[in-house]
């Protein structure tokens, strides 16, 4: 199986708990250990006999399968936002929905610096900026279009109010913001750490560092 919290595959050696019956249904819990992360995945079964026999197994813990483990680059105020919208995602699109808007608009706020607006102007100030990659403008422009928000003004003015959401837009949100997160956090770390390896080089070669380049984004 793929572990809910690291998302590595491993043979998972189940030991199960009965928690006994009630009227309708028969109950288990099920858990194991993932020897890559070492956490724990615990799960619940219940077997319902009437009318016809029937399996439903639900994750307990984690909550949520994580998406894809986020790097630890990602300041942890938008980390939070980010990961509170993946765990409710499973129970509550509209709630998912409404923090990853907040998150978004906290992030181009920051590292964007964008003016204060609604978050569908705002999206067209970065937009206009030029500054993102053409594959990343375009995702962040379907924000507003998958989430239809032409039709639902509340999302735009009032980012983390819970309203309407469209189909798609919750798991959308959540691949723009790890895209933005790539590009604003993750990507410029990997750069500095390998310019800092070849000063190094360049240093004991008794050379001068190369320059820096200039940074894209707008504030770090
Ligand atoms: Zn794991």
């Amino acid at each position: 199986m793929k572990c809910p919290h690291c998302l590595e595959n491993f043979n998972a050696e189940w030991q199960y708990t009965n928690l006994g019956q009630d009227k309708n249904s028969e109950f288990d819990i099920s858990y194991c250990n993932c020897p890559g992360c070492e956490k724990k995945i615990i799960q619940l079964s219940k077997r319902v006999r009437a009318p016809h026999t029937t399996f439903q197994t639900s994750l307990i813990y984690p909550k949520a399968i994580a998406r894809t483990p986020l790097s630890t680059d990602v300041p942890e105020q938008f980390a939070v936002d980010y990961w509170q919208a993946c765990i409710v995602l499973a129970d509550s699109l509209k709630a998912s929905a409404a923090l990853s808007r907040y998150c978004l608009q906290n992030l181009l706020r920051e590292k964007a610096g964008v003016t204060k607006s609604d978050l569908s102007k705002e999206i067209q100030q970065v937009l206009d900026s030029n500054t993102l990659p053409p594959y990343i403008a375009g995702d962040l422009d379907a924000v507003r279009n998958i989430g239809n928000f032409a039709s639902h003004p509340i999302k735009s003015t009032n980012s983390g109010e819970i309203v309407e959401v469209e189909k798609g837009e919750a798991e959308w949100n959540l691949n723009v913001l790890e895209e933005l997160f790539e590009f604003y956090f993750v990507q410029p770390e990997i750069a500095r750490k390998k310019r800092e390896a070849l000063n190094k080089k360049l240093a004991d070669a008794g050379k001068p560092p190369m320059k820096a380049p200039a940074i894209s984004s707008v504030s770090n």
